[in-house]
């Protein structure tokens, strides 16, 4: 049941936009899509969406395949029962709110004219637009027109929904407003959610999972937390908020207690499920939150000594930097603190947020 993309290969030319991504999103999951622009993420959806002939690879929905690479075979846009919404809205100027949220089902079953009104009416109420109905789009604000795209959307009661960066074109504020609106609207529905995004607040904010991508292929998959606490990877670390990479080499691997691992700030103990050989070479990933700042030396031998170069105070956090050892790390503390400058401080970190990252790109 579901969404599910099996080895997806789309190519332009010389250019191999996706290569080998696969994914499926359950009804009622939103997976977002993130990465940086080019990553191919737009070429993914569109695949998905049918307005991309894939050179390879399967896309089914609820065990019907509407796309197969090799076999060309590829059920038409119209025949794939998706909503779709688009960074532009789309919304036709010339159509009132309610003629522009009816228009899609002119197109599919044959309808009465009282079940397209029901329809229609629900769609808009479900986005709060009931009241604007026979408003016209320029009688609207951005966010309102995205909402009638939406409603045009759900209008269909699609099998499952597709969503390009639908927020981009919206301010600060109303983005976040949309987000709230949207992760209302994904709850009640019981379809799959694709949506396709390289912010990563929406990305953390709206999804059930992310997939991460990266030159046409996938580097990891997972929850937000998932994704935030156990990164794969330098480029997830570094792509999903800021984080501390420090490379080192194992010293020794003890079992349960996880790896100690020699880096330029010092010795760190490392949470790490698979067993790790004395000698290898290793990154650990550290959030700077996650680093915990004493004034005064702690007890035990897993501190790591060095001096503030750095403390800009946010209201919430204060975000310093210390150099430690050879490396200069980024700390992020709750509230003020009370050093300064120059002075000497004393980093912990538990092993658990520690993490082992692949320093090599593993490929499809
Ligand atoms: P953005 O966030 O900037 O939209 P994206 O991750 O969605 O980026 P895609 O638009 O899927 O990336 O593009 C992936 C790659 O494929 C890019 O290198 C892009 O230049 C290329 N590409 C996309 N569409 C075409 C096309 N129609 N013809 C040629 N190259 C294309």
């Amino acid at each position: 049941m579901g969404l599910v993309v099996e080895g997806l290969v789309k190519r332009f030319g010389d250019v191999t936009a996706v290569d080998g991504v696969s994914f499926s999103v359950e009804p009622g999951e939103l997976l977002c899509l993130l990465g940086p622009s080019g990553c191919g993420k737009t070429t993914t959806l569109r695949c998905v969406a049918g307005l991309e002939a894939p050179d390879a690879g399967i896309i089914r929905l609820d065990g019907r395949v509407l796309a197969d690479g090799s076999r060309g075979v590829r059920v038409p846009p119209h025949r794939r029962r998706f909503g779709m919404v688009f960074q532009s809205y789309a919304v036709w100027p010339h159509l009132t709110v309610f003629e522009n949220v009816r228009y899609p089902l002119r197109f599919g079953a044959r309808l009465s004219r009282e079940e397209m009104s029901r329809r229609t009416r629900a769609a808009l109420a479900s986005v709060r637009l009931d009241e604007h109905a026979e408003r016209f789009p320029h009688q609207l604000s951005g966010g309102q027109q995205q909402r009638v795209a939406l409603a045009r959307a759900l209008v269909m009661e699609p099998a499952a929904l597709l969503f390009d960066e639908p927020l981009s074109n919206l301010d600060a504020k109303l983005r976040e407003e949309m987000r709230s609106e949207l992760a209302e609207v994904q709850g009640r529905l019981k379809v799959p959610v694709l949506y396709v995004t390289h912010d990563q607040t929406e990305a953390m904010a709206l999804a059930t999972r992310i997939a991460v991508m990266d030159r046409g292929w996938t580097r990891q998959i997972g929850t937000p937390a998932e994704i935030y606490r156990e990164p794969a990877d330098e480029f997830v670390a570094t792509f999903l908020g800021s984080t501390n990479l420090l490379p080192g080499r194992v010293e020794a691997h003890e079992g349960a207690a996880g790896a100690r691992v020699r880096t330029a700030a010092g010795m760190l103990q490392v949470f790490s499920p698979e067993p790790r050989t004395a000698g290898d070479r290793v990154v650990v990933g550290i959030r700077p939150e996650h680093l915990v700042l004493h004034l005064q030396r702690p007890p035990g031998d897993l501190v790591l000594a060095g001096e503030l170069l750095k403390a800009t105070f946010l209201g919430p956090v204060t975000d310093c930097t210390v150099a430690s050892g050879e490396a200069r790390l980024q700390v992020q503390v709750p509230g003020a603190i009370a050093a300064r400058r120059g002075e000497q401080v004393y980093l912990t970190v538990e092993p658990g947020h520690c993490a082992l990252l692949r320093t090599k790109a593993v490929g499809p």
